[in-house]
C-alpha cells in the first residue's frame, strides 16, 4: 500500500492564485490510485476520497487545511471478512511556501494524510470473536464448545476428535 506508483496526468493541485482575505473553500473527490497508493491483500480502493479543504493565502505561503474521508474495503484481522472501513482525518495542514502563482502539488501530501489515517490493526467491529484457534469456527457466527469447561468433544467437528488421537 505505500508504494509510490503516480500518474504525473493525475495528481492532486491546486493553482495558486490572489485569495481574498478569509480564504477559500475547496471541495472535492480525488482517488487512492491517483494518490499513488496502491491496493494490496488487505486493503481495497473501490470509492473515492473525500476531502474538504480550507485555502488560505498568507503573502506569498499558501496554508491548506481540513479533512478527508474514505470507505475502503478492508478484511477484518481477526476474522477474515471482508468489510467496509471508513477512514477520516481533519488533521490536513500543510503550508507551501511561496507557492504564488505556482501549481501546488498536493499528492505526496494528501498520500500521506489518509495513510496515516489507516488503523494498525482492522477489526470489522469492537468485537469481533474471530476464528476458533482449536476448531476454526467463526465464532461470529456460531459457536463451538472447545472453550467449555471439561474439554468435551465439539460434536460437530469430527476432526477436532482426530487431531487429539494424533497428538
Ligand atoms: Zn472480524
Ligand atoms: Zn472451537
Amino acid at each position: 500500500m505505500n508504494r509510490r506508483k503516480t500518474d504525473s496526468n493525475n495528481r492532486l493541485t491546486y493553482q495558486a492564485t490572489d485569495l481574498p482575505s478569509q480564504g477559500v473553500d475547496w471541495e472535492g473527490q480525488t482517488t487512492m490510485q491517483s494518490l499513488g497508493a496502491e491496493e494490496d491483500d488487505r486493503f481495497q480502493f473501490p470509492n473515492p476520497i473525500n476531502f474538504s479543504l480550507h485555502v488560505t493565502q498568507l503573502a506569498e505561503d499558501f496554508l491548506i487545511t481540513g479533512k478527508l474521508d474514505v470507505a475502503v474495503d478492508a478484511v477484518c484481522d481477526r476474522c477474515a471478512e471482508t468489510f467496509t472501513l471508513n477512514i477520516e482525518t481533519d488533521d490536513v495542514c500543510h503550508r507551501y511556501e511561496k507557492a504564488i502563482g505556482t501549481v501546488i502539488d498536493l499528492t505526496d501530501d494528501i498520500r500521506e494524510d489518509i495513510l496515516i489515517a489507516f488503523p494498525q490493526s482492522c477489526r470489522c467491529s469492537d468485537d469481533c470473536k474471530g476464528f476458533c484457534p482449536k476448531c476454526g469456527a467463526n465464532l461470529n457466527e456460531e459457536s463451538c464448545s472447545c472453550n467449555q469447561e471439561g474439554e468435551e468433544e465439539d460434536e460437530r467437528n469430527p476432526w477436532a476428535a482426530l487431531d487429539k488421537l494424533k497428538l
